[in-house]
């Protein structure tokens, strides 16, 4: 494969169990998916049993991202859960992270909003699950010191970019490449600094 080559990080496959009443916005900036936000909260993400202690360790990282933007503890902040469910996108009352192996001609990471509905008017998330394709040179570094290799991709910016999407945020449309919510990383490529643009999105839902 190319090292240039471009990779989606993508796409919320929606499975709309309830319509959604309000439409999808995506603005020049950092787009609002569900404008109610997920419930419950503080959210609780479940990583499955045999998810590496490192690439843990850098969920946890992402997740403390969005919990130090001033709008309380969106996620919960103990040790995750871990999980045996196999199979992505399982509606099951949890938000399950998987690890699949699916080729390096598929997506990086990829979210799955199995459940959504209304309240108080807005489309809200009730479920969401994540899956991570293990076919990537994933560069997974815990010390937070060394740079993203020209041949591998990110977790810690992937992972940001993913919870991003389970808080009801959708990409953002800056071509300057700044915003982890950015819809599209690079071999060697960071972006890990929640931008001002994904605040201003966040803070009109919470
Ligand atoms: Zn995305």
């Amino acid at each position: 494969m190319k090292k240039s080559k471009l990779i989606n990080i993508i796409s919320s496959t929606m499975l709309l169990i309830v319509i959604i009443s309000t439409a999808l916005t995506v603005s020049a900036q950092t787009g609002i998916n569900a404008p109610g936000g997920i419930t419950p909260r503080p959210v609780v993400m479940r990583v499955h049993h045999t998810m590496q202690s490192d690439w843990v360790t850098v969920l946890g990282f992402a997740r403390n991202s969005w919990n130090n933007q001033g709008f309380g503890n969106l996620f919960d902040k103990n040790n995750f859960p871990l999980h045996v469910t196999l199979g992505y996108g399982f509606v099951n009352g949890y938000n399950d992270i998987t690890l699949w192996n699916r080729g390096v001609n598929s997506y990086i990471m990829q979210v799955n909003i199995v459940s959504r509905g209304v309240v108080n008017g807005k489309s809200t998330i009730f479920e969401i699950d994540m899956d991570i394709n293990t076919s990537h040179n994933w560069f997974v570094d815990r010390t937070l010191t060394k740079p993203v290799p020209t041949d591998a991709v990110d977790f810690h910016t992937a992972t940001i970019h993913e919870l991003g999407h389970v808080l009801g945020l959708y990409h953002n449309t800056n071509t300057q490449r700044v915003s982890p919510m950015f819809g599209a990383l690079r071999f060697g490529e960071s972006r890990r600094n929640i931008h001002s643009d994904d605040k201003t999105a966040l803070g009109k839902i919470y």
